[in-house]
């Protein structure tokens, strides 16, 4: 049996929060407990919001937290900057070009405010549903436009279903024309998409097993499309339970008291680990513990399915 390979994918857009860590420590247990390895790899394509320094934070907290990785960001000698998206553009040209010849790539010329014109349908993530106007638009009418603005790359999509199995949250499935519509791999500003340079590096990067939040459930039918045109292996996918805070948002970025960089002044790394550990169902009770200790005690039946809201008293510490 081939070894599992997880990864860790963190953006580095800002400090670690508790709902980084609990899904890192269930990438983490997922990975190990099957004997697994991990690699680390930084998110930061879209450089208005990336920064170095919190790349530099993120590994560091991930090291406080006791979740090693074997290969990547912060590990890989010469080879590190494979691992940094940011210095990959010229891996996803060439991903580009392979579906421009499947010829399924077109220019978009549309703007942000004509696509969420009143009447634009929207997916379940809240994204606005292609109507894909600029697909049919002719050679000359695409040189005419270009004269005016720089076109972003949308890839057509088939009226197709597609549809797996999440390890976490079970059968998903949706048709990509109607639910998702052509969607953007590359950015008018010239920035590669999420859904290009995640699918892409998962690939090359021999991922077999993707742990990661309920939030991107939705984007995983695009990515296993993606990955049978470019021929890559489907892995195995888990969508884990958000944190919500106690107002039922879900926690990001902007909820500064609850980062690592807070955190990490109130409670040791075993509390913290003990705390996300009982909170994901692993833990009958909370108890201080390190991630190795936690290994034989998981499986993924044990783990909650739906979000978990963090009321006051969870966060009394
Ligand atoms: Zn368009």
């Amino acid at each position: 049996m081939e070894s599992i390979k997880g990864r860790f994918a963190p953006s580095p857009t800002g400090r670690m929060h508790l709902g980084n860590a609990f899904c890192a420590l269930l990438a983490w247990l997922s990975a190990r407990s099957q004997g697994g390895s991990l690699l680390l790899r930084m998110e930061d394509l879209d450089p208005q919001r990336s920064r170095e320094s919190y790349a530099r934070l993120l590994m560091e907290d991930l090291r406080w937290l006791g979740l090693d990785w074997d290969e990547g960001a912060g590990v890989s000698g010469e080879q590190e900057e494979l691992y940094w998206q940011s210095r990959r553009k010229e891996e996803y040209e060439k991903a580009l070009a392979m579906l421009k010849q499947q010829e399924l790539l077109y220019p978009c010329f549309c703007t942000r405010a004509e696509l969420h014109a009143a009447e634009a349908p929207h997916a379940s993530d809240g994204q606005v549903i292609y109507s894909g106007r600029c697909r049919g638009l002719t050679p000359q009418e695409r040189q005419a436009k270009e004269k005016h603005r720089r076109p972003a790359i949308r890839i057509a999509v088939p009226e197709e279903v597609i549809s797996f199995t999440d390890g976490c949250r079970g059968v998903y499935a949706e048709n990509l024309a109607r639910d998702c519509g052509d969607f953007i791999l590359r950015r008018s500003d010239g920035v590669f998409a999420y859904q290009l340079a995640v699918t892409w590096d998962d690939g090359v990067m021999g991922v077999s097993q993707v742990v990661r939040g309920s939030d991107l459930l939705s984007s995983t039918p695009r990515q296993i499309w993606l990955q049978r045109l470019w021929g890559f292996p489907q892995p195995q996918y888990y969508h884990v339970p958000l944190l919500l805070a106690p107002d039922g948002r879900r926690l990001s970025k902007r909820d500064g008291d609850l980062d690592l960089g807070a955190l990490r002044s109130r409670i040791g790394p075993e509390e913290l680990i003990g705390k996300l550990a009982f909170w994901a169902g692993i833990l009958p009770k909370e108890e201080a513990v390190a991630p190795r200790e936690l290994t034989s005690l998981f499986g993924w039946e044990k783990v909650r399915k739906q979000d978990i809201l963090l009321d006051g008293s969870m966060l009394d510490f």
